[in-house]
């Protein structure tokens, strides 16, 4: 273990109060050691529990017949549930686990609060630049940020407690659904009927097939937020949005990082410049980047992890204290009696939904990461509001309607929204690209902020935007500008016309839109022009 110190006292380690101390980030000067603060339970988590899970919850009467049962409490479900009982209709909701999915519990929350922690520590490290004198030695409290980030999703998980949805009229079973008919679900003995359902079940980690890995032991999303003790060194397998964010939380709280990638670049979905950005950012971070990278073992010696990794058929071996992987996810079909209820699904994609989220079963309906291929929180709360209106409302609204955006919280972010060039192409669109980089917008060059770019596509000949990506610190604040337009039919000659707050970094976007602009200057205008005020 690394001989790493910790302040003894927590501040408001119980409280669900932020402030903007840096104690409370998990930057303290050193005390006590981390194997003594390791034992100690998180003081958090009673909080967390008794909105997520209360331990002295009792399951309803189920009423005869349900308008809408929604299996899964995660962002999907519980958006479902809550606005279904608030419009009146009788709706149960069952969850085997936890309130908040993945979102609060495993994933968005705990890795934004970690992100955040992280930057700061960057910033820190980077504060000379400012002209603030940073400390001789930086100090580092992993704990403190573990118990800031489990205050956070406590005080997040109150929102959708138990209690308040029970306020709200929902009748909320905790247990494990299974369907036992095409309208009928047993909840670990306890049977339900409805009217229309919902499966909201979610995604599960997927998991490498790595000789060697279960016998040596690894960190997924579902344990890596209840490490006790910063590992002294860490592998994350797998260059997805979790790999390359986590890495970089990792980076930069002072474990030794690598990265292993099978592809060339990290976010296989994003734009080439955007990946390449991400992968510089990792670097300057001190990550080690194994791109064109596999793990083809691992072993034990020793108590550490003996990690063998294959680039082009050279093998290098390396040392770690933990794993953790990301390499996907996959939807929880598992276990839901699907063939009882004639849904038809796959496990690679999930259940199979048309475009109003219907499944084979006409009563039944599928959102969130169970069915859809974008897995993100505002994807299953959009889809699962699709489904209330076409469920219980006659509604006709169509999933591939909506405009989704979507960011990766690396540093800089990357974020993305509509189509990407490639897609485009595919579909025979001719595409006109307009990019600003962050090193010609001012607010950008005077926070020091200035890695990134922002880019629209628009069909070209006109100005409708097809879609855009930006690499900025606060790209997923400024995707939703280029979000609103597209949903709003707003082109890029109107946005060049939007007065923007000076200075701001989402100038940018008025900057690109007035690039486009100025391609509608043809040479017969300037011409006009310049012979108009020459008189
Ligand atoms: C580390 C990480 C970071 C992420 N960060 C972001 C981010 O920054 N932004 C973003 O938009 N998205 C992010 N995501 C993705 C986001 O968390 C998911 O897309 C979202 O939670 C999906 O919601 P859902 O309701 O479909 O499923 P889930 O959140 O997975 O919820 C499904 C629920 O169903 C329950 N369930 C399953 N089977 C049964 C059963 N048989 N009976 C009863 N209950 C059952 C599960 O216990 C679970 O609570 C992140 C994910 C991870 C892992």
């Amino acid at each position: 273990m690394i001989p790493f110190t910790f302040k003894s006292t927590i501040a408001s380690a119980s409280g669900l109060d932020e402030g903007p101390r840096a104690d409370s980030w998990g930057i303290t000067s050193p005390e006590k050691t981390r194997e003594e603060r390791a034992d100690l339970p998180f003081p958090g988590e009673t909080a967390r529990l008794a909105n997520v899970r209360p331990a002295d919850w009792r399951n309803p009467t189920p009423q005869a017949l349900y308008q809408l049962l929604v299996i899964g409490a995660g962002p999907a479900g519980l958006l479902a549930a809550r606005a279904a009982a608030v419009l009146g209709a009788r709706v149960a909701l069952i969850e085997r686990d936890q309130l908040g999915g993945d979102c609060v519990n495993d994933g968005c929350i705990p890795s934004k609060s970690l992100i955040r922690t992280g930057r700061l520590m960057a910033d820190m490290r980077n504060a000379a630049n400012f002209g603030a004198m940073p400390p001789t030695e930086l100090a580092f409290d992993f704990r403190a940020a573990m118990l800031r980030m489990r205050r956070i999703t406590a005080r997040i998980s109150r929102r959708n407690s138990a209690m308040n949805l029970a306020r709200d009229g929902v009748d909320l079973f905790f247990g494990h659904a299974r369907f036992t008919g095409s309208d009928t679900v047993d909840v670990d003995g306890l049977p339900l009927r409805f009217k229309k359902a919902l499966i909201a079940t979610g995604a599960h980690p997927m998991l490498p097939d790595i000789p060697g890995l279960a016998e040596a032991g690894y960190l997924t999303n579902e344990t890596v937020f209840d490490l006790k003790v910063l590992p002294r060194s860490i592998l994350v397998i797998g260059g997805g949005p979790l790999g390359c964010e986590l890495a970089q939380v990792f980076a930069r709280f002072g474990a030794r990082t690598i990265i292993s990638h099978s592809e060339p670049l990290f976010l296989p979905k994003e734009e080439r410049d955007a990946a390449q950005m991400v992968s510089d950012a990792l670097a300057r971070d001190g990550v080690e980047i194994h791109l064109n990278s596999t793990v083809v073992k691992v072993a034990v010696e020793n108590g550490r992890k003996v990690i063998e990794l294959c680039n082009d058929g050279n093998t290098a071996t390396t040392v770690v204290d933990e794993i953790l992987t990301g390499i996907g996810r996959t939807p929880a079909v598992q276990g839901l009696g699907l063939e009882t209820a004639g849904v038809a699904y796959d496990a690679e994609s999930g259940i199979h939904v048309d475009d109003f989220l219907r499944t084979s079963n006409v009563r039944i309906y599928a959102a969130g990461d169970v069915c859809l291929e974008h897995q993100f929180t505002n994807t299953a709360e959009a889809s699962a509001r699709i489904v209330v209106r076409n469920a219980l409302f006659f509604g006709r609204k169509r999933m591939s309607a909506l405009t989704v955006p979507w960011c990766t919280y690396t540093d800089p972010e990357v974020a993305h929204v509509g189509m990407y060039v490639k897609e485009a192409r595919r579909q025979r669109i001719p595409v006109k690209t307009f990019t600003i980089p962050m090193h010609d917008v001012d607010r950008a060059v005077a926070d020091s902020e200035e890695y990134g770019f922002v880019k629209i596509h628009v069909r070209e000949g006109t100005d409708r935007i097809l879609g855009a990506t930006i690499v900025a610190r606060h790209a997923g604040e400024m995707i939703n500008t280029v979000s609103l337009a597209m949903v709003a039919g707003i082109g890029l000659r109107a946005m060049s016309s939007v007065v923007h707050a000076y200075p701001t970094q989402c100038t940018a976007i008025r900057q690109a839109a007035d690039a486009y602009v100025r391609t509608r200057l043809s040479p017969r205008i300037l011409r006009w022009a310049r012979r108009w005020l020459r008189r």
